[in-house]
């Protein structure tokens, strides 16, 4: 473009040269310079309009034909033209691919700004939310998802945990929502549909419900005959013997039934409103009072440290039978003359009920695996104990419905220590 310039200053002084010389020959000089001036201005002026004219033309089109300085303005206008066109034919490829690959998905995928309207979607959040095209865009996302259950899981800003919810559009839906933050406190919205595992894991969990319902009376009744003859006595001692083994067996059975249903109980209940206030110095006195009788003949030692007022909100049966499964653990395990520390404590971060017992402990390569349904460290310990593998999955599903997170530190020889700790805004004063 440096060459052109200058080539075209050239040009331009050699005209008014010329003119004024002319000029000057005829003397008209001042007509002869401005006539070229005009001239020159006309062509100028030319040169733009066709220049005008071809850039308000399809991106496609050749650029006009001219010689000189404007040949080189055109031939330039076109490259850049040529390679803006190829660029957005990739965008609009890339763009085309990305929507060919969004309305693929199964998976609803919304994107919300901050101020919380949603930016855009695709095909599946129309189907499984209920957005509509373009009428919606931009709307803020709570016209579209009113649940107050969904409401509080989103403002609440922790989603390392999925929200289970049906959706707001057809509430025979089962979705299952994951929130991640990007950007600028922007935030992708994903629900996936899970209405058949859904459907699945209720036939499992009605299938085991029933089967423990049934085993009950059976299990009741054979309970009831063996307690009979073992209290009538006159057994022959082998019989006696057997009929012993009998009984503690159908006790582990019985106990593994009421497990199971409680268990089934408590995935197939909502967590429903009904919390209350609950007065837990009650449930670890109560807890309390019942070890030591569960301990009798162990000479445990049993310290309790309560703070005094200080309930929580939720549901009393289910905490006493999460606090007691620790409290028995704790019995179960710890040999004779051990010590067990029972707390219910509170500071400015939550409350915290736990139990310290100076017993076997557990390696830590169990640690994680512990609240599994049936996950026992030690197959033998637990039969021993009567356990039924089913009592730490018990506390940590009654934990998760109380908001609440279930810690364990143990060292192998020393003890363990399992703490359930709840937040701050689950605590009442009584
Ligand atoms: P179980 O009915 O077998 O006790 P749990 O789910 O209550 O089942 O506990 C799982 C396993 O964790 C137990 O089998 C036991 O090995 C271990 N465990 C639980 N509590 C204690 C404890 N206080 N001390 C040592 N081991 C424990």
């Amino acid at each position: 473009m440096g060459i052109t310039s200058h080539k075209a200053t050239s040009k331009f002084l050699l005209l008014v040269i010329c003119a004024g010389v002319f000029g000057w020959l005829f003397d008209i000089l001042l007509l002869s310079i401005t006539c070229a001036l005009f001239g020159w201005s006309v062509s100028q002026l030319i040169q733009f309009r066709r220049l005008r004219d071809w850039l308000e033309q399809e991106l496609e089109t050749d650029p006009p034909d001219a010689k000189g300085e404007w040949g080189d303005i055109f031939d330039h206008l076109y490259r850049i033209r040529k390679i803006r066109r190829n660029r957005e034919s990739e965008l609009l490829s890339v763009i085309e691919r990305f929507q060919q690959f969004s309305a693929a998905l199964n998976d609803a995928v919304v994107i919300i700004d901050q101020h919380n309207n949603m930016q855009w979607w695709n095909l599946a959040a129309e189907r499984l939310l209920g957005f509509q095209n373009e009428s919606d865009l931009g709307k803020p996302l709570f016209n579209m998802m009113r649940d107050p259950n969904f409401i509080r899981y989103y403002q609440r800003g922790n989603y390392q945990e999925p929200l289970l919810q049906p959706s707001p559009h057809d509430g025979e839906i089962e979705l299952q929502y994951y929130i991640t933050e990007f950007g600028q406190s922007e935030k992708l919205l994903v629900a996936r549909d899970i209405t058949d595992l859904m459907r699945l894991e209720q036939t499992r969990q009605d299938f085991v419900a029933n089967a423990s319902h049934e085993l009950r009376t059976p299990l009741t009744v054979i309970r009831g005959y063996l307690e009979t003859f073992l209290d009538q006595g006159g057994l022959i001692k082998p019989v006696e013997r057997a009929m012993q083994q009998m009984q503690q067996q159908s006790d582990r059975m019985q106990s593994l039934v009421e497990d199971l249903l409680l268990l089934s109980r408590l995935d197939s209940t909502e967590v429903a409103m009904d919390e209350m206030p609950v007065d837990v110095s009650a449930i670890v006195l109560s807890v309390a009072g019942s070890a030591e009788q569960v301990a009798e003949g162990k000479k445990h030692t049993i310290n309790i440290e309560i703070a005094e007022n200080i309930g929580m909100m939720g549901r009393e049966k289910e905490l006493h039978s999460a606090f007691s499964n620790l409290v028995y653990n704790a019995i179960r395990y710890t040999p004779d003359g051990g010590t067990i520390d029972i707390r219910w404590t509170c500071d400015a971060n939550g409350s915290c009920f736990s139990v310290t017992d100076n017993g076997p402990g557990i390696s830590s390569i169990h640690i994680d695996r512990l609240t599994e349904r049936f996950y026992r460290v030690d197959d033998d310990r637990s039969l021993h104990t009567g356990g039924s593998g089913l009592g730490l999955a018990i506390v940590k599903n009654v934990l998760h419905r109380h908001q609440g997170t279930l810690e364990i530190d143990s060292t192998v020889g020393v003890g363990s220590c399992f703490r359930c700790v709840f937040p701050l805004e689950t605590l009442v004063e009584l």
